[in-house]
């Protein structure tokens, strides 16, 4: 039997990156999924507190992105749309999986040292930088594992940047299972065509909710103004044409590969879609570029809009207890196996 897990952290809006390298890809396995599969997707709040947050904007960003979720296209009667701290036993899971995870298996994660700012080689840690380093920042890939693990997903579409810590996850699995029996279920990745969507303004970066620019990505509630006004300070070069050269024209190719993933049921090459506007000037290209997204995005954006401005939103927060009623449901039954398995 086929489960879908899959997170998103409620650190603002969803961009283009989000939503064309993991929520489409929610939404299309929920659209085409067996009757039997079983969906779940979490609004990972616990992740989102591995770096210090507000309060109270943490609460609008949680309600903003169960709008997101929606506006994109779940369907909360098929899909199970929770909050993860909804549902402790994806705490417990991580406690017990953290007594045999590896320190230094965590330690060769990148993620924790780009959220620090520190060098990716494997040169140990002075002392000031692992006084500035918080333990759940360091070992939140256990957390992830544990998300995944609980409700033993079968399969987790993400976007690249997760892939090392679905490795971790299967890991994770395997030994326990090896030492404990057959309980948990190494869960396969799925990463979608789009899956990594780089930064407009840092192109050899990633676009992330959490980068303090915002001209760095397109979020999907943007207006039409917005979107030209971002694509048009893009960082891009000086060279004449359009060509896709990820190596020497990060910029620019970033922009083909939006333009041609926006667009998934024509599967075409990122040197196809150059190909088409290879006499385009920059800015010429650029209009394009913005005509396409603000065409994918205007009914999400109307469909956020419309939630976020419906002065009666308690049928967000009832959908949200009933799907972490089901979450709890589907992460207790492993639980009570694990407990089991260990002697608990
Ligand atoms: P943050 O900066 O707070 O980490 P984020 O933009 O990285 O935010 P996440 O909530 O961490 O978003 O990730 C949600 C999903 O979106 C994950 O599956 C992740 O792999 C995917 N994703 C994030 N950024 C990109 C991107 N630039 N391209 C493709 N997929 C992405
Ligand atoms: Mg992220």
């Amino acid at each position: 039997r086929q489960v879908v897990f899959s997170g998103i952290q409620p650190t603002g809006v969803p961009h283009l990156g989000n939503y064309l390298g993991a929520l489409r890809q929610w939404v299309k396995l929920q659209d085409e999924a067996a009757p039997e599969s079983t969906l779940l997707y979490s609004v990972v709040d616990l992740h989102a507190i591995t770096v210090a947050q507000d309060p109270a904007r943490l609460r609008q960003w949680r309600k903003e992105m169960f709008a997101s979720l929606i506006a994109v296209g779940l369907d909360p009667k098929r899909s199970i749309i929770f909050c993860q701290s909804a549902v402790p036993a994806h705490s417990e899971l991580m406690w017990i999986l953290s007594c045999t995870a590896s320190m230094g298996y965590l330690s060769r994660m990148t993620q924790w040292k780009s959220k620090l700012a520190l060098p990716d080689n494997a040169s140990p840690l002075d002392e000031s930088s692992k006084a500035k380093l918080r333990l759940g920042l360091f070992s939140y890939p256990v957390l992830q594992a544990a998300d995944v693990l609980v409700h033993r997903a079968t399969h987790v579409p993400v976007g690249e940047d997760q892939s090392q810590h679905l490795e971790f996850a299967r890991n994770c699995a395997n030994a326990f299972n090896h030492t404990s029996g057959k309980v948990l279920v190494p869960p396969e990745t799925i990463l979608s065509p789009a899956k990594r969507v780089m930064s407009l303004t840092q192109p050899h970066l990633k676009m992330s909710k959490s980068h303090e620019n915002p001209k760095s990505r397109i979020l999907i509630s943007d207006s039409r103004d917005e979107i030209a006004k971002k694509i048009k300070s893009a960082l891009t070069d000086s060279i004449d044409g359009i060509t896709y050269d990820p190596q020497q024209r990060p910029g620019v190719s970033n922009l083909i590969e939006i333009l041609a993933h926006l667009d998934d049921t024509e599967v075409r090459s990122c040197h196809e879609v150059a190909h088409d506007y290879k006499d385009l000037s920059m800015r010429a290209f650029k209009d394009k570029v913005a005509d396409s997204i603000d065409e994918h995005l205007s009914s999400i954006r109307v469909r956020y809009e419309t939630i976020m401005h419906d002065s009666n939103t308690h049928w967000l927060s009832e959908m949200n207890e009933e799907g972490s009623r089901r979450a709890r449901a589907s992460a207790d039954a492993t639980i009570a196996l694990v407990r089991d398995a260990i002697g608990l």
